[in-house]
């Protein structure tokens, strides 16, 4: 581990376009699970996969909120962990240009990055699905309380949240990563996620090498410097040793 490692931090001590690309396995030691782990996964339930959709939420809008809101009030209380931290670190010592994350959970600009696109959307606030209008979760928790769920716009329409669900298109921060990593990207640093859920994975394409921080292994593992286990524990190294080596 410690060659590895070694190696990691040369990569991205001289890498002058480097990005993070994250997923589920950044978060799960904030408390957030790994929805497609084995066991844990959310994703394995078919009938929470189905409702999981664009469709779904049209359809019975009071279903989908009674199931998914809970979790995502949880979410909106989660605190970055020393991995999200130590990704802000390599933006703030210039060796990060930034960090496409796959995940909604928003933390990693509470932990401080700067330059941060959320492929599948977050929840920081709620949309109109009709007029597109931003509302509040406090919408929603009051909707949640008083038992009139879906909460609803001033317009009438439901309120939905600001995610990608299944069947529906990328956000549009997808398209804002694809442009600027089209232009040139040295390294990513690709930081719990297993390389599976397109077309997110398909980013790590325009890199020229990789760095990858899992727990399992991923299609990419051949290509890249792999870095196996917590990603709370070996980024922080990462980070200590490229601050090392300066
Ligand atoms: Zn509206």
């Amino acid at each position: 581990m410690d060659r590895k490692l070694a190696e990691a931090a040369a990569l991205l001590s001289r890498s002058s376009r480097a990005y993070a690309f994250t997923g589920a396995g950044v978060s799960t030691e904030s408390g957030i699970p790994d929805f497609r782990s084995p066991g844990t996964g959310l994703w394995s339930n078919p009938k929470l996969l189905s409702l999981a959709t664009g469709d779904a939420l049209q359809r019975e809008p009071a279903r989908f909120y009674n199931v998914f809101l809970p979790q995502w009030l949880a979410y909106r209380q989660a605190v970055p962990n020393p991995a999200h931290k130590a990704i802000a670190g390599l933006e703030a010592i210039g060796r990060l240009s930034g960090v496409v994350t796959q995940n909604i959970d928003g933390l990693h600009r509470k932990a401080g990055s700067q330059v941060v696109w959320e492929v599948h959307g977050h929840l920081r606030h709620l949309v109109c699905s009709s007029c597109q209008r931003p509302a509040s979760f406090a919408v929603a928790e009051e909707a949640l309380q008083k038992g009139a769920l879906p909460p609803r716009c001033r317009c009438g329409g439901v309120v939905r949240p600001d995610v990608v669900l299944f069947g529906e298109a990328m956000a549009p921060d997808f398209d804002r990563a694809l442009t600027v990593l089209r232009q040139g990207c040295e390294l990513m640093l690709i930081v719990g996620s297993s390389l599976a859920v397109y077309p997110a994975a398909s980013l790590v394409r325009f890199a020229d090498a990789l760095i990858i921080v899992n727990r399992d292994p991923t299609p990419y593992d051949d290509q890249a410097v792999v870095l196996r286990g917590s990603a709370g524990e070996i980024v922080p190294e990462l980070l200590k040793s490229v601050v090392g080596s300066r």
